[in-house]
């Protein structure tokens, strides 16, 4: 996977830098000729390191992954190697709890089918624009208060929303309320933000039952792993009007999107662009770059998974 042009040439001013060619017999030959060259690897949350990559690798010394995301790096199999993986943890909070908050207005207040409507040359109809949600005040469920989870609550303090959370332990020194329950949490909230960690632990975390429990007055907002939410009954849920609407950043198979949501008006989707920005973009890829050199160095990396 390509990584941001000025950090692929600062890697390659510092490095002798190889890309390796995309999974498939191409790699294979790749790694089969010249695999035992390489001390370090760069790559992304969502290309990530399999167990067989480390393997194919036996000289590899440290992995730097653009991205904080763990589920697809084979943390066990590096650790086994004493390999340290850097990771870009914090640099990204703002970003993504800012979209998180843009995907919570934009489908309770219906910005995207506003849009919509504007420039099908609907206005002269107004009445056919069906009222918002409001946001100030309501009460806004949060699953996984991590970094990101704290940044996003803050945020929402700023709407005078009440909060709670649910993570599988209490978080300390924080004001908001700890719903050990998920499905309680579920059944108290207007808005239901999940932002946990991806992986085994949180497969289909939110499910047709947390769906059902959140209600047909009830937002659903994905900023975490596609795989946390089983996508096929949040797409009956949706149909159904089970649930208000959701606001996705994240999908099960990306870059494919069930065609079934496409057409609905109670949901808003946008690639998995939650880090997307240049100021953050820029941070993650010079993290990338610090935990390279911090290694080479002979130092600890400043962020190290
Ligand atoms: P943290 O590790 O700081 O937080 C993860 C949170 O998830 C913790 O509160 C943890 O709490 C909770 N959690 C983990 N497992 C479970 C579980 N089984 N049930 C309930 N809660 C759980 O990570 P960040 O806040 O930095 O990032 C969170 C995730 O956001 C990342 O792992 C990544 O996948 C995703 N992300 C998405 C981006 C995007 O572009 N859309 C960009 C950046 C991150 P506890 O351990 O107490 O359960």
């Amino acid at each position: 996977m390509p990584l941001l042009p000025w950090l692929e040439r600062e890697l390659a001013r510092r490095y002798t830098v190889h890309l390796l060619p995309a999974a498939g017999p191409e790699r294979d030959a790749f790694l089969a000729a010249r695999g035992s060259e390489f001390d370090g690897l760069v790559t992304s949350a969502g290309a990530g390191v399999p167990a067989a990559l480390i393997e194919a690798l036996p000289r590899l010394r440290v992995i730097s992954s653009f991205g904080v995301g763990l589920d697809r790096l084979d943390l066990p199999a590096a650790a086994a190697r004493g390999i340290p993986v850097g990771y870009t943890p914090d640099v990204l909070n703002d970003c993504v709890a800012d979209l998180a908050m843009g995907l919570l207005l934009a489908v309770c207040r219906r910005i995207p089918e506003g849009d919509r409507f504007v420039r099908a040359g609907r206005w002269e109809r107004p009445e056919e624009l069906a009222l918002g949600r409001q946001v100030s005040g309501a009460r806004l469920g949060i699953v996984g208060l991590g970094r990101i989870g704290r940044t996003i609550a803050r945020r929402a303090g700023g709407f005078d929303m009440d909060i709670r959370y649910h993570a599988r332990r209490a978080v300390e020194g924080v004001e908001w309320t700890y719903e050990p329950d998920l499905l309680e949490l579920a059944r108290w909230c207007d808005f239901l933000v999940v932002i946990t960690a991806g992986g085994r632990e949180t497969f289909h975390l939110i499910d047709a039952r947390v769906l059902e429990a959140l209600g047909p007055e009830g937002f659903l907002v994905n900023v975490s792993r596609g795989s946390v939410i089983d996508e096929a009954a949040l797409v009956r849920a949706l149909q159904e009007r089970q649930i208000a609407g959701a606001a996705l950043d994240v999908f099960e198979n990306e870059p494919r999107v069930p065609p079934a949501l496409w057409s609905l008006d109670n949901v808003v989707l946008v690639p998995h662009i939650a880090s997307a920005t240049h100021q953050t973009r820029q941070a993650m890829g010079q993290r990338v770059l610090d935990n390279l050199v911090a290694f080479f160095a002979g130092q600890p990396l400043p962020s190290a998974a």
